[in-house]
């Protein structure tokens, strides 16, 4: 299999563009990021970013044709933080009324069982991600801020709910259920659910698209690898396996969440360390991954650690690339045959080294990354193993806010989802 040039491949999105521009928001707990994007070349009008709401001193960023204006001031809020952001449109561009909005597209982050495709927001959904607090507190509370101000504001168009969850809702049973009492998981919710799914989806559909084959005649494993970071296991689009669970927190080391533990280590720090389950929580999510180990969070300082010989760093990243390694190789048994092992994000597109060690000595299993296309850069996805490989090893840039527009733009028509379109 090789990457079909960008000219010869059929783009089933470019009937979207009929529709306008999308806008979509991602709201966290003090920050909203945005994006104007076209839905069929997928690139971004605009884009910002409105950070520390709700702190003494917050800053906006907002970037149009080339330029960024940035600006230090107070945000009290998710509105306010909306307003000004629609403002700096008006201001610096592009006008939003000349940008034929089609629709707004807000990611949530968790949408429990009650959703396994992008809805148009109404009432009912707004009350439903509101019930589904209690499975994700830190996040879903944006969530819905970011989306009630957002309606209020921007009243004419559609607003769509694009969950994070969704895409691993077709996880089989096997797969999603934890062994433990189904009374007590029944009750309460536990199961896997899955994040990252657009960008697991969206990467493995487009490595179908690049190589000119069907989603549905690929296996492939995706690593998702930022600062949060998890793995799927995709068989003819539909994905098999996941690392994250009931939280974002279980599965790879990231950068400041342990992923898989023993449950027993909460038990043990309770009863010997006193630790209530709130320092606990921040232990596992905030205080642990390679930060825990090393002293930072991000791959780039990590890796000057590593080089200036710091034991701490290099056991750090020894035990997040043997940690992804696990799941590559249980990924593979699940699969039973993989086409395609597909990095992605911030440390899967940038970062060679980690690639590297991810596959060395599994070229008995018909993985290697050839040294020197896995030293090229490139923005666009491109194969980084050698010719005699049985399994293409490829880095394919994840984007996310494009595929959340596509998605927007099917749940506003009623199209059939991105995913299922061949390549032709
Ligand atoms: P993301 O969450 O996808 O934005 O990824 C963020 C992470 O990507 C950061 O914490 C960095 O560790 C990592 N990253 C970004 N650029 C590079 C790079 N050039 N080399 C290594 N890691 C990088």
């Amino acid at each position: 299999m090789s990457i079909v040039p960008e000219s010869e491949r059929p783009n089933p999105y470019s009937a979207y563009g009929a529709h306008g521009s999308v806008l979509v928001l991602n709201s966290g707990s003090s920050s909203l990021k945005y994006q104007l994007v076209n839905p069929v070349g997928g690139e971004a009008i605009a884009a910002g970013i409105v950070e520390r709401i709700g702190e003494s001193s917050g800053s906006v960023r907002h970037t149009y044709a080339g330029n960024t204006t940035e600006r230090e001031l107070e945000v009290p809020n998710h509105a306010a933080a909306l307003r000004l952001a629609l403002g700096l449109f008006d201001e610096i561009g592009p006008r939003l009324a000349d940008a034929g909005i089609h629709a707004v597209g807000h990611r949530v982050v968790h949408g429990g069982e009650r959703f396994s495709r992008p809805v148009v927001i109404d009432d009912d959904v707004v009350a439903a991600i509101h019930e589904l607090v209690p499975l994700a507190p830190l996040h879903n509370p944006a969530n819905v801020q970011g989306i009630e101000v957002a309606r209020e504001l921007l009243a004419d168009v559609p607003h769509v709910a694009v969950f994070d969850t969704a895409f691993f809702q077709a996880l089989p049973p096997a797969a999603y259920t934890y062994a433990i009492d189904r009374d007590v998981a029944r009750a309460h919710g536990v199961r896997r659910y899955g994040f990252h799914g657009t960008s697991h989806q969206y990467v493995a559909g487009k490595v179908a698209r690049v190589l000119g084959r069907r989603v549905q005649d690929l296996n492939t494993i995706v690593l998702h690898l930022g600062n949060g970071a998890s793995a799927s296991a995709v068989r003819g689009g539909v994905p098999v396996d996941t690392s994250m669970g009931l939280t974002p927190l279980e599965g790879l080391v990231m950068g400041t969440r342990s992923g898989d533990v023993d449950p027993a280590v909460v038990f043990h720090l309770a009863r010997n360390a006193g630790m209530s389950i709130d320092e606990l929580d921040t232990l596992l999510n905030k205080r642990s991954g390679v930060k825990g180990l090393s002293g930072e969070n991000d791959m780039r300082q990590l890796r000057r650690l590593v080089e200036e010989g710091d034991e701490d760093a290099s056991l750090a990243f020894d035990v997040y690339v043997h940690r992804l390694k696990k799941y590559v190789g249980a990924y593979l048994a699940v699969l039973g045959r993989v086409d395609v092992v597909a990095f992605t994000a911030g440390v899967g597109e940038n970062d060679a080294r980690v690639r590297a060690a991810v596959c060395s000595g599994l070229e008995g299993l018909g993985i290697a990354v050839d040294e020197e296309r896995n030293a090229a850069r490139a923005g666009e996805p491109r194969i980084i193993s050698p010719d005699w490989a049985t399994t293409l090893v490829m880095v394919v840039p994840t984007m996310e806010e494009l595929a959340i527009a596509r998605q927007c733009v099917e749940a506003v028509e009623g199209l059939q989802p991105s995913a299922a379109v061949p390549a032709g």
